[in-house]
């Protein structure tokens, strides 16, 4: 038993071990478990509630920008897959086909969808006639599975993830690029106002573009794991897809016209990218927007004083009952230690821990406990109410903060090649003018043993952040003239 408790209480180090830090956080938390098929996770109710925070938001918020919600089905044949050249080139080495049903070969093979564009704008050639029909704005909520050959990594690289996908149609290409900076920064609002995780907005470079686009922007955050990882990428795909679909409409004239089209998505990579960022020695610490339990109460007692402690608490309970929703907090009056239930509950992240005992029930007071800086305070009940609301935008804006510091201090200006391998070595990411050449950021993958262009911050974004940047107006390796900025480092 005492070894057990032992056990029980064994700090974690985060920062030194973080490789096996994160999936036995995410599994001792029950965020995930592992499922029979390797990289195919099960995402467990506690890690769910979490997804279900970042799709009301989001949800929410396109809609406003009139986008609606539809499905489209799981497989594609794989005549619609290969339609256009270029997207098809680049997910083939990741799609999983379905050969047979039942025991009979299929006459053709069906693709389980990687992402959704040819099984939409199939359909989309066919609804959009007029310009009356348009902007046509589709978002669906689905799974999907790219079978990755890398080592999985929960909610990071999986073979199979949740995410929306938006895909629009507009008259125009102006109204087409608006939408994909409109997009983008709803994606910044969702990580930096929901998730406390500061990113980057930028476009990607030639190579690291989407299969199929005219561009891609995106927004990138910065992992413990001393990689950058895409965290929701928004593209313009141009009339890329609406040629080989046959996506046309009459306009105002009665000319024939090629719609301009966007794709756009965000996944569960954001569970993972928020979890890793905030988390400590002590296990998760889970930002208060998307916490799935916000406020755990303990009570202290002995014999003696158990009934009026309990009773108490009972009473904080309905006091906060008035502030979050009821499945949002808990009172822990189970039959375990006090220490025991701290460490639990530390464990799973919840923001605000309120502990009550013989004293606080005397005073009229709380003691409360808040999970990012593990501090403790009084506070009277008068005063619970206003201090718990303060705490949440406090407890947010301190994560965000110290994922900023991160963010800042790891990106550092180069100006040569050399310099930017030994910025990788040194686990950080270099900063750089460079003109973009797919030869050039060949070359730097294979000088830097894999690192890769992150993106070319939007005009702003560096100031915005507060990061550093480079000097001299020439590409870093070939010394052309080029007023373009890229981040280079390891991603996943
Ligand atoms: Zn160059």
């Amino acid at each position: 038993m005492e070894k057990e408790k032992n056990e029980k209480n064994k700090k974690l180090p985060k920062k030194e071990e973080i490789n096996e830090w994160y999936p036995e956080v995410l599994r001792k938390a029950e965020i995930m478990d592992y499922g029979p098929v390797s990289g195919c996770m099960i995402i467990k109710p506690y890690g769910y509630a979490i997804w279900e925070h970042i799709q009301k938001y989001f949800d929410e918020r396109i809609k406003k920008l009139g986008v609606k919600n539809a499905y489209f089905p799981l497989l594609i044949p794989e005549s619609l897959f290969s339609k256009e050249s270029e997207h098809v080139e680049g997910f083939a080495p990741e799609v999983a086909w379905v050969t047979h049903g039942g025991g009979t070969k299929l006459g053709e093979r069906l693709a389980i969808r990687p992402t959704s564009e040819t099984i939409m704008y199939e359909a989309y050639s066919r609804w959009i006639r007029s310009w009356r029909d348009l902007p046509l704005k589709i978002n669906q909520w689905v799974n999907i599975v790219r079978w990755e050959f890398k080592h999985p990594t929960p909610f990071l690289r999986s073979r199979e993830f949740l995410w929306q996908e938006g895909h629009t149609a507009f008259a125009t290409k102006k109204e087409a690029v608006e939408e994909v900076f409109q997009i983008l920064e709803e994606y910044r609002r969702v990580y930096e106002e929901l998730l406390a995780v500061p990113v980057i907005k930028g476009l990607k470079s030639e190579k690291e573009k989407f299969a199929g686009a005219v561009f891609t922007s995106s927004v990138e955050a910065w992992l413990p794991i001393n990689r950058f990882s895409q965290a929701a990428t928004s593209h313009h795909l141009g009339q890329n897809f609406s040629k080989p679909f046959e996506i046309y409409f009459y306009d105002k004239n009665e000319e024939k016209q090629y719609v301009w089209q966007n794709s756009w998505g965000l996944s569960t990579r954001s569970i993972g990218i928020t979890l890793m960022i905030h988390g400590d020695d002590y296990g998760l610490v889970i930002p208060p927007r998307i916490a799935p339990i916000k406020i755990v109460i303990i009570p202290i007692y002995n014999a003696k004083n158990k009934e009026d402690v309990l009773k108490y608490a009972q009473e904080i309970r309905e006091m906060i009952n008035k502030l979050v929703r009821d499945d949002e907090v808990v009172l822990d009056d189970s039959n375990d230690t006090p220490g025991a239930k701290y460490y639990y509950w530390e464990l799973r992240g919840v923001p605000i821990r309120i502990e009550i005992g013989q004293r606080e029930l005397k005073d009229k007071s709380v003691v409360i406990f808040r999970r990012d800086k593990r501090e403790k305070e009084n506070v009277s009940i008068k005063e619970l109410s206003k201090r718990i609301q303060e705490l949440f935008e406090d407890i947010h804006k301190y994560l965000y903060d110290k994922a900023l510091k991160e963010l800042r201090e790891v990106i550092i200006p180069v100006e040569s090649l050399d310099e930017l391998k030994k910025v990788i070595e040194e686990k950080k990411a270099g900063i750089a003018y460079w003109c973009g050449s797919v030869e050039e950021e060949e070359n730097i993958k294979y000088v830097t043993s894999g690192a890769k262009s992150v993106n070319n911050p939007l005009e702003g974004e560096l100031e915005r952040l507060g990061i550093k940047k480079p000097k001299e107006k020439k590409c870093f390796i070939c010394g052309k003239k080029t007023d373009k900025i890229f981040i280079f480092s390891k991603c996943i």
